[in-house]
């Protein structure tokens, strides 16, 4: 079976990928919330939660995977504002506000939301207060919402309210790791003035957010750029702003929209480009012993199951590599 999954998941592909016995696992939180009621034919893949957490469980995560609720409200006021949190509440949404977040609003979409931010904090406490290494989120990533309005299928910026969270909890330094093909733009906003947070953002350049806002490091890509040149800038910067910033703490995006298959990325990588790619960032920073939570990001392929290997991959890399940096 669980050989089965790795084949699925394409992990097969890769030389360095060991049998499952040589993962380490890390908690995830995860929520009924996640997949929100959808129009028939709406874009957003929202079968890919359930498929992901029966993926990962199937790989062994089971134990390590833990249900959240929804976040309180007055902690979203680590990002956004007190109006814009309020008209989100209260379903009162513009046509025009709720038109580029792209979701129907209702209760559902409500407590997605809310469980979206939740499922980033306790994974963030999980750090703070435990002393994990790693963690993560089977949702977040929610990287378009600015502080006063969401958009690209973004309400809240999770990341966003956690590294304030974090910041108000001692951490000192926090960096934000956006490989999501599209500009981590709410987030690269919401920090523009805050020196304690290094925001990193390697998208699509010629791809929504058509108007970018400025990231701490921004890396544009060319249309369709393949894993060779993809992971060569990702070689030049990544280790070099890590050891620059010397984070506490790091928020990695783990979009997977970068593959070719993705009908909204833009980009070229394929899966073994996408693993190499995650096998990279989570090898710098276990090294480091930067402590990691890792959110979702976005994944637009038409076949959900699809998405959520290339998901699944991360979070299987992510326990390769930690198994390989357990200490002796
Ligand atoms: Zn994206």
């Amino acid at each position: 079976m669980e050989g089965d999954i790795l084949r699925r998941s394409g992990l097969e592909h890769t030389s360095t990928f060991q049998a499952p016995h040589a993962l380490r696992f890390f908690p995830v939180w995860s929520c009924e919330n996640y997949p929100l009621e959808l129009p028939e034919g709406h874009p957003f893949p929202n079968r890919k939660y359930p498929l992901l957490e029966n993926l990962l469980k199937e790989s062994g995560f089971s134990e390590h995977i833990r249900r959240c609720g929804t976040i309180d409200p007055h902690l979203l006021e680590h990002a956004h504002t007190r109006a814009y949190i309020e008209s989100v509440l209260s379903f009162s949404l513009s046509p025009e506000e709720t038109r580029r977040v792209g979701f129907p609003v209702g209760q559902s979409y409500l407590n997605r939301a809310l469980a979206s931010v939740e499922g980033t904090l306790c994974a963030t406490k999980e750090i703070l207060f435990n002393g994990s290494r790693l963690s993560g989120v089977l949702a977040g990533g929610t990287h378009h919402a600015f502080a006063d309005h969401g958009e690209g299928y973004c309400t809240f910026n999770d990341v966003a309210v956690c590294a304030r969270y974090a910041l108000n909890h001692s951490v000192n330094r926090v960096m934000v790791v956006d490989l999501d093909a599209h500009q981590g733009n709410g987030t690269a906003a919401i920090f523009a003035h805050e020196p304690r947070v290094f925001t990193f953002s390697m998208h699509a350049e010629e791809n929504y957010p058509r108007q970018k806002e400025r990231s701490t490091l921004d890396i544009g890509l060319p249309s369709g750029v393949e894993d060779k040149h993809y992971l060569r800038l990702l070689k030049e910067h990544l280790p070099m702003i890590l050891d620059y910033f010397q984070p506490e703490l790091v928020f990695f995006q783990s979009g997977v929209d970068v593959l070719a298959a993705d009908r909204f990325g833009r980009l070229g990588l394929s899966l073994y480009g996408l693993q190499q790619r995650d096998s990279f960032v989570f090898e710098n920073l276990l090294a480091r012993k930067i402590p990691c939570v890792i959110t979702l990001g976005g994944g637009y392929q038409k076949d959900h199951s699809a998405v959520a290997r290339a998901h699944a991959q991360t979070y299987l890399t992510a326990a390769q590599k930690f198994h390989e940096h357990a200490p002796a």
